[in-house]
């Protein structure tokens, strides 16, 4: 017996998320902080997780870890606060919420790829508008799609993924506005952009914001978070796998946001590096580099698939994203001093 009779046409025609094998390279094709944990930090925590009871169930609603978030990433009273394994399941989450059939899913893109792919999973319609060839949000087109499509669902990746580029807060106040559906603004890169939609959620009841901990420095945790009205937050739980988040994640989740200065000294750190690898590449004939607020950049070479791979041979992992919304593009994380360094010396050898 074969699968596909089986398996739903729309799925089969679906690619799997592509994962680069990455050992023994400089790795800088997903947006991680590259910066580890002080020794002291890594001891301490050890002891924290080694008085884990793994033989108990998590504690499905973790009341503890939610109060830290509240408090810690300024969480408006009144608001709820969802947790997910990963920004990527509170994704699964509200677009399996919001489903119904023949709903319309809507956002700015090119974008993250995982908004598509979840409209696709649970048979809502993607429609994709509203960026210019800079990248850059027509306001105007991106209404006009909203007003004839009317989306259940709209997904705003601020700064957006992957291109870098933060959109201006009167564009995405006029959205909110505009729109009869939820809007989730996406807020994945909110430790190097620095702006939020986290004050506004009194004022519009069809606001969510989603966070996630992995570009901080926690990528391997996997724990995402949004914020939104009390309403939202009962109907999405219902949804939501009861033990979404295990033992362990919930307990170095807690240590280390008691400790959040540390990753936010190492966020620091990638901005300023940020600038500096942005003017180097810039530097570089026929290479574009779009303006990013987020821990990386989009830069468009002369032949992306070639750079790519003679990278690759240097042992510098970036990603490709050749394709015919992102010709010739490729996106490269922000990474330490030294790994910048490599990915420049790499990259002129690359271009020639
Ligand atoms: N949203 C955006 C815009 C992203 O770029 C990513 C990760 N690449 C995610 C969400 C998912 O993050 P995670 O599942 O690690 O929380």
């Amino acid at each position: 017996m074969t699968p596909e009779p089986l398996i739903r046409p729309e799925i089969l025609a679906l690619k799997a998320y592509h994962v680069a094998p990455a050992e023994g390279m400089v790795k800088l094709d997903a947006m991680e902080n590259p910066y580890a944990l002080p020794a002291k930090l890594r001891e301490e925590l050890a002891d924290v997780l080694s008085r884990v009871d793994l033989n108990r169930y998590p504690d499905p609603s973790a009341p503890k870890l939610r109060e830290l978030i509240r408090r810690k990433m300024a969480v408006p009273q009144g608001m709820e606060v969802l947790l997910g394994n990963g920004s990527d399941d509170l994704i699964q989450i509200v677009t399996l919420a919001l489903a119904k059939p023949g709903a319309v899913m809507m956002y700015p893109g090119p974008t993250f790829v995982m908004y598509a792919m979840n409209a696709t999973y649970f048979g809502m319609r993607a429609v994709q508008a509203g960026l210019r060839d800079d990248f850059s949000l027509d306001l105007d087109a991106f209404l006009k799609a909203l007003r004839e499509h009317n989306p259940a669902l709209v997904y705003i990746a601020y700064p957006n993924n992957p291109t870098g580029v933060l959109y201006s807060e009167d564009d995405v106040l006029a959205i909110l506005t505009e729109a009869k559906g939820l809007v989730v603004l996406d807020e994945a890169y909110h430790v190097f952009a620095r702006k939020t939609f986290m004050p506004h959620l009194a004022e519009f009841p069809n606001l969510v914001v989603m966070r996630t901990v992995s570009k901080l420095g926690l990528a391997g945790i996997r724990l995402g978070y949004l914020a939104a009205r009390p309403e939202w937050v009962d109907q999405f739980n219902k949804v939501r796998q009861v033990y979404n988040v295990n033992v362990l994640t919930q307990a170095a989740a807690t240590f280390m946001l008691e400790r959040l200065d540390v990753l936010e000294d190492q966020a620091a750190r990638i901005r300023v590096e940020r600038k500096n690898l942005g003017e180097a590449v810039k530097a570089f004939k026929g290479v574009t580099v779009f303006p990013s607020e987020a821990n990386f950049f989009l830069i468009r070479v002369p032949d992306a698939d070639r750079t790519f791979e003679a990278l690759k041979r240097q042992g510098v992992l970036v990603r490709n994203l050749n394709s015919p919304a992102l010709k010739n593009c490729l996106r490269v994380t922000v990474g330490t001093p030294d790994e910048n360094r490599i990915l420049l010396n790499a990259l002129r050898e690359a271009l020639q």
